[in-house]
Order: structure tokens, then C-alpha cells, then sequence
């Protein structure tokens, strides 16, 4: 069977014994189990390399011998598999009013999670609660190993302008030292990602994008992002900034925007914008769970929720129509931090562009899809950051 990231092979020099390591332990977790010999061949290593790299990460329990596999002749090989409950993966979200902890294993599977409301995002205060929550998951799931932290947070990054101001934005945080502060609270290696593009990673390897290779993800965050896979990478853009769709213009001269824009799609088809619909009509007030008033009211078909969502599908029709003809995706997803139904309701009332590269007869998937990863999909995007830089070769430090 020819495994479908094998192209990138290892090398025997010690220089980049990281590289291999990461050669070996991705093969052996998308294998069925191979033996020593097999590996080899397959990432290009010596059986020598092969072996010192499965007798360590066999001592660190990420991968298990699972047996011997039947042989035509001679010694039949123990063959090895990967063991996602060898160890475990910190992720988290700040969100200007919430803070959301997940504890994954390698797999993906969610071994605990925490959202606690923000009084403050200040970042002090938010790396004191990353600590407390962080060891209050180990005791939840002893026995796992915590590899690293990913952390995700609004963008953009570094934009005057566009993260000085507004209710979607995290003011005081920059990139560089959200990465260093939780560093030193966790005492674990972190990675840092924008909300979206972790939420579609997440998306990708336990919700509706399995299996996919270019979608895009529309999050739900406080505003809008955009995350894009594209041949089952993320884009990033030059500075991290790629698919800030919030701020993309879809309606001329129309609502103004913290970004000094007027018309953009966060205003229209955003949490924010929905929070705000509600209270300007009397529907939400400070008090209220705004998700269990929204769920409320849906179920009651309430006209003033309809009216929001009527708006916000119409504006996300031209945002999916967009990225359709610039991207040419198998689905467009939904996700993030709306309620489930609500989401499937604003699918239902999309009136998608029939001038859509996307308007194929033999498609096999609906253009939009609902996310299936619920509200910490974000969070679990951050932890599987990790995972994958765990096991999957970086093109960057490829020979
Ligand atoms: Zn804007």
C-alpha cells in the first residue's frame, strides 16, 4: 500500500535525527502496523535508524509492539502501532470573555475541557488560569504524558488599525508574548495559531473535514475568521494574517466597523453581531446565557431572531460564493462558537450565488457544511497543532 505523505523521506545523518523521528512515527500511526524492515523502506532509513528511533519512542509509549505478523518464511516481524493514549496535548482559547481548555490525547480524542468566563483578558491573569486549569486536567487524566500546548487567539497579528480597537480583538496581546507568557506558566513548549486555522485543523482531524484536503473554514469566533486548507496545509499568509474575512467588505456604505471599514461581514454574520441584534430588540439582556436565549427563541421561531437570521445568511452567501471562486474548496464549513442549531439553521437559509466554480454536477458533498467539532473546536484545533507537529515531518526542515 503506498501511504499518501511517504514521499517525504528520512535521511540517515544525525543532523536531523528530529526529522526522522517524525518520518517514523507518522508512517507507523497511519499504518495498519508494519514491522522494523517495512518502516524502513518505506521513509528511506536503515533498519539501523528505524530501530534506535522505535526503541525510544517505544520507551516513551508512543508506539506499542502489537504483535507478530505472519511471515511466507523465517522469523515472523513484531510489527508496531501507534498508541495515542502514549501521551497528551494541551489546547487552549482566549476569547475576549471566555478562556477554553481541552486535554486531547494523539488522537484527537478529548480527555477533558474547561470553558470558564473572562472577567479580564488581560494576560497575566488569563496565564495564572491557563496554570490552574492545565493541572487540574492531569489529575482529571493521570497517566498522560503532556507533550506541549498549542494556544490560539483572535487575529490579525501585529495590524495597526485592525487589532487596536473593537470588541473582537484581545487588547494587550501580541503574538510573540502570548507564546512566551504561557511557555513559562505551563512549563511546556507552546504553539501559537489564530483562532480559525486552528479550529479548521481541528475540523480536519475529528469533525466534518476528515478526509478532506481543501476546504475552507468560516469560524465563529466573537467576530468572523477564516481558516484555509489547501492540498492539507494550512495557509498562512506572510505575517499569519491570511483569511481576516471579518473585514472583507460585503456590504457597501453599510454598518461602520471598529476597522473604519463600513459593511464588513463580521458586522452582519458574526456572535458579536447577533448579541448586539438581540439586545437592540430587546430579546438579551446582561444577564442572560445569550446561547440558551438564542436556542430559546429559535425553537419559538421568534421573528426577531429570523430577522438576524435572514441578514447574517445573506451576507455569508456572498462570503461562501467568495471563497468558493477564489479557493475552488470540496465544502465550506461552518463552525465555532454558536450553538449548534443555530448554525444548521443559517446553513438552511443560505441563498448560495449560482456564479460559483463550485456548481458541480458530480459533487459529493454540499457546498456549506455544519462543523462537527462543537463550541471547543478552536481549543482542540491548538492541542492537534501539537500532535501534528508531533508526528508529521515539517516541510521546512526536510533535507
Ligand atoms: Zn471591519
Amino acid at each position: 500500500m503506498i501511504h499518501r505523505h511517504a514521499h517525504i523521506a528520512g535521511t540517515n545523518s544525525e543532523r536531523t535525527k528530529a526529522h526522522n523521528r517524525r518520518v517514523v512515527l507518522g508512517y507507523v500511526q497511519r499504518g495498519a502496523g508494519a514491522g522494523r524492515a517495512e518502516i524502513a523502506r518505506a521513509c528511506g532509513l536503515s533498519t539501523q535508524t528505524v530501530s534506535n528511533l522505535i526503541g525510544e519512542l517505544e520507551t516513551e509509549g508512543l508506539v506499542l509492539a502489537a504483535g507478530r505478523r505472519r511471515a511466507a518464511r523465517g522469523q515472523p516481524p513484531v510489527v508496531y502501532a501507534f498508541n495515542p493514549d502514549g501521551a497528551a496535548a494541551l489546547g487552549f482559547e482566549v476569547r475576549p470573555d471566555a478562556l477554553v481548555m481541552v486535554l486531547s490525547n494523539l488522537g484527537g480524542r478529548i480527555l477533558a475541557s474547561r470553558q470558564v468566563p473572562l472577567a479580564s483578558a488581560a494576560p497575566e491573569a488569563v496565564f495564572k488560569l491557563m496554570a490552574h486549569l492545565a493541572a487540574e486536567a492531569q489529575r482529571a487524566a493521570p497517566g498522560h504524558r503532556l507533550i506541549g500546548a498549542g494556544l490560539v487567539i483572535p487575529g490579525p497579528f501585529g495590524v495597526e488599525g485592525l487589532s487596536a480597537a473593537g470588541a473582537t480583538v484581545l487588547p494587550g496581546w501580541s503574538a510573540e508574548a502570548a507564546a512566551a507568557g504561557a511557555a513559562e506558566a505551563l512549563g511546556l513548549p507552546v504553539l501559537l495559531e489564530k483562532d480559525a486555522t486552528a479550529a479548521a485543523i481541528a475540523e480536519r482531524m475529528a469533525g466534518a473535514a476528515q478526509g478532506l484536503d481543501n476546504f475552507c473554514y468560516l469560524y465563529f469566533g466573537t467576530g468572523l475568521g477564516l481558516g484555509v486548507i489547501a492540498q492539507g496545509l494550512p495557509q498562512r499568509g506572510a505575517f499569519g494574517n491570511a483569511g481576516e474575512v471579518g473585514h472583507v467588505v460585503v456590504r457597501p456604505g453599510g454598518l461602520p466597523c471598529d476597522c473604519h471599514n463600513r459593511g464588513c461581514l463580521e458586522q452582519y454574520a458574526s456572535r458579536m453581531a447577533l448579541l448586539r441584534h438581540l439586545a437592540s430588540r430587546g430579546l438579551l439582556s446582561g444577564e442572560d446565557d445569550p446561547d440558551a436565549v438564542a436556542l430559546a427563541l429559535l425553537a419559538a421561531a421568534d421573528a426577531g431572531l429570523a430577522e438576524w437570521l435572514d441578514d447574517a445568511a445573506s451576507a455569508l452567501s456572498q462570503a461562501v460564493g467568495l471563497l468558493e471562486n477564489l479557493f475552488d474548496p470540496q465544502a465550506v464549513i461552518l463552525g465555532g462558537a454558536l450553538p449548534d442549531a443555530l448554525l444548521d439553521d443559517l446553513v438552511d437559509r443560505l441563498d448560495l450565488p449560482p456564479g460559483s466554480v463550485a456548481r458541480r454536477s458530480a459533487r459529493q458533498l454540499p457546498r456549506v457544511l455544519r462543523g462537527a467539532s462543537g463550541p471547543t473546536t478552536a481549543a482542540l484545533g491548538a492541542a492537534a497543532l501539537v500532535i501534528h507537529d508531533t508526528v508529521t515531518p515539517r516541510l521546512d526542515t526536510a533535507p
